[in-house]
């Protein structure tokens, strides 16, 4: 929605990575035994946490970025300034397809997106060290835009459109 890129001090990425591994820790994943946490820092510094609720009935799951998204939206908040997502796999995961469609709504398509593995911070010389996009600590940086290219978004509702049944 927003197209303004906030700027994020190195204090607030480290807060924002702590958040999002605080976030993981409240997982509700009996199911799938695969614990997320994400963190999201709104533009008046407010950080929040979301981890993945899982449900009996499969398709009531609800993922953690989009748990902390709409727990900030519903909040009145929608400038963001950055994410961070953590699994407990040690390397860098990226959000689902559904998570990437709900983040497209609501975030820059630039907005730093950080996916940050389980043992962060890797120490320096790591494997994962001189990979396209990862950063210090074993961090992949990314952003919307790049996660999800080509996207539909609320803009393409205001679009003129031409005639036919139902259309104006
Ligand atoms: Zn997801």
């Amino acid at each position: 929605m927003t197209s303004r890129v906030w700027a994020m001090s190195m204090e607030q990425r480290e807060s924002l990575i702590k958040a999002a591994f605080e976030a993981k820790q409240m997982t509700y994943s009996p199911y799938s035994k695969f614990p997320v946490g994400a963190a999201l820092l709104a533009a008046d510094g407010t950080i929040f946490k979301g981890a993945n609720i899982e449900n009996a009935s499969y398709g009531g799951t609800i993922c953690a970025e989009r748990t902390a998204i709409v727990k900030a939206v519903s909040e009145g908040h929608k400038s963001f300034i950055a994410l961070a997502v953590v699994t407990d796999v040690p390397s860098a995961l990226s959000p689902c397809g559904m998570c990437r469609q709900v983040i497209r709504e609501f975030c820059a398509q630039d907005m730093p997106i950080l996916l940050v593995p389980a043992d962060y911070p890797k120490p320096p010389g790591d494997e994962s060290e001189g990979k396209p996009g990862i950063s210090a600590g074993g961090v992949k940086d990314t952003s919307i835009g790049e996660l999800l290219p080509d996207s539909f978004g609320p803009e393409h509702l205001e679009l003129p459109r031409t005639g036919g049944d139902g259309r104006t």
